[in-house]
C-alpha cells in the first residue's frame, strides 16, 4: 500500500489542549489519543475526509490523523465531538 499524503487535523485545538475532559461515564480524566486512520480516495469512507492536503489533490491512499480522547478505566475512546457535547450537557445541568 502506497500512501500518498498525510493529514493531520486537530478539530478545536483550544478546546483539545487548554482544557481539562473527563470520561462521561466515570469521571476519570482523559487522555488524549492520536488516531491514525488509511483511506483510499476511492472509497465509500472517502467522503468523510478531506483529500485536498497541502494544495494537492491525493489520488490513492492517504493517512488522515486526529485526537480522540481516552479513558483507562472504561476503556473507552470518546471523539473530540461527543465530549464537547458532554461537557456542554455539564454546563448546562449546573
Ligand atoms: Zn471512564
Amino acid at each position: 500500500m502506497k500512501i500518498k499524503g498525510y493529514s493531520f487535523k486537530c478539530e478545536s485545538p483550544f478546546f483539545v489542549y487548554c482544557k481539562k475532559h473527563y470520561c462521561p461515564c466515570c469521571g476519570q480524566p482523559l487522555i488524549r489519543k492520536k488516531v491514525s486512520k488509511i483511506v483510499h480516495s476511492d472509497s465509500d469512507e472517502a467522503k468523510n475526509y478531506d483529500f485536498d492536503i497541502a494544495d494537492n489533490i491525493v489520488k490513492g491512499y492517504a493517512k488522515f490523523n486526529h485526537i480522540e480522547f481516552f479513558c483507562s478505566v472504561c476503556k473507552k475512546q470518546y471523539t473530540v465531538k461527543e465530549i464537547k457535547e458532554n461537557d456542554a450537557f455539564i454546563q448546562h445541568r449546573k
